[in-house]
């Protein structure tokens, strides 16, 4: 199977580094740590949507586009981003954010306006109509928009991920690694459906569990099996059935999108004091809480190997402080 990749431009620092985390691996008793560490893909604090963004906005370029309009939560990494991609290629970036206007601004929302992007609140609209919305107005205003959705997780986007793989299984072979697991945060999918293409491409046999953040197993698994699939076909690779292979685990939703508990509070605080690892306490953090709850309950053995990989996310902290430490 050889993928027919599409143009990309290259503003990820590849490839990113493989680490192994001895102390906490130790601490825990557990099974070999790896971690894949694409929070330094650095675009403005990197982060998984870099991959994704060299494929979008080499789509975009290529159609003439010269604004890119996406959405996500106050603080999303994908709007932060998506906002310095578009910086580095002289492109206008307006970004539709979740409900009413936040007044402080920290984090992720201070980097947006840092990077030139214009902010609009969804309000009491959906975010596809609010991102409708800013398009309209700036055809009307002469401009050309490249639409991206929640998360960059469309077949473009998701192309980033199965570059990944090619990339992963390339670092592996050259260092001699085999793992046996690997486990991240999942949430608008293009990962896991890059993930999990990509690991049919290039022979990995480990497996790939994508901890929810968000959303039901059952939805979220059946999202990245579509995407997946879609992903598949555009890459001239026909009609892949790739359903079985998509593991998603939604035991540590707890209270609910970005709300920060006791597993995440533990996990970035581990990490941190372990590895000198930063976390972020949306995504990366409930899913390392919940690789180290799957190590305690005997999930693997001391022989087996699993891959964190580390998908950015850091830059919202500041906004999460007082989630985190005792202030
Ligand atoms: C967006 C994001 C994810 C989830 O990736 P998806 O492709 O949307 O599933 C995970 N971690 C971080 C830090 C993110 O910003």
């Amino acid at each position: 199977m050889t993928p027919k990749y599409p143009d990309r431009v290259a503003i990820a620092h590849l490839p990113t580094p493989l680490e192994e985390m001895t102390r906490l691996s130790k601490h825990l008793s557990g099974p070999r740590l790896l971690i894949k560490r694409d929070d330094q893909t650095g675009l403005a604090t990197g982060g998984n949507k870099t991959r994704k963004l060299e494929f979008l906005v080499a789509d975009a370029l290529a159609q003439g586009c010269d604004y890119l309009i996406t959405t996500g939560a106050p603080q999303s990494n994908h709007c932060r981003q998506t906002a310095a991609a578009a910086a580095r290629f002289g492109l206008g970036c307006s970004l539709v954010l979740n409900g009413a206007e936040q007044t402080a601004v920290t984090g992720n929302l201070l980097l947006d306006q840092l990077l030139g992007a214009h902010l609009y609140w969804a309000g009491t609209r959906t975010r596809q109509e609010a991102m409708l919305d800013v398009a309209a107005e700036l055809r009307t205003m002469g401009h050309k928009p490249y639409i991206i959705p929640l998360g960059g997780s469309n077949v473009m986007g998701a192309t980033g991920y199965v570059k990944a793989m090619e990339e992963l299984t390339n670092q592996l072979q050259a260092e001699r690694l085999n793992v046996d697991f690997i486990v991240f945060a999942s949430s608008s999918g293009g990962t896991q459906a890059g993930l999990v293409l990509g690991a049919a491409i290039y022979d990995f046999h480990g497996q790939i569990i994508g901890v929810s953040v968000d959303h039901p197993a059952s939805d979220l698994q059946t999202s990245v099996a579509a995407l997946a699939t879609a992903t598949a076909t555009h890459l001239g690779l026909g009609t892949l059935s790739l359903a079985a292979r998509i593991d998603v685990n939604d035991d540590y939703l707890g209270e609910g999108y970005a709300i920060v508990g006791e597993t995440e509070r533990e996990a970035i605080q581990m990490v941190a004091q372990l590895e000198g690892i930063l976390l972020d306490p949306v995504y990366t953090g409930r899913a390392m809480g919940g690789l180290i709850d799957l190590i305690r309950w005997g999930a693997f053995t001391r022989g087996q190997t699993v891959l964190f990989w580390h998908t950015g996310g850091a830059a919202a902290l500041p906004a999460f402080a007082d989630k985190l430490v005792n202030i």
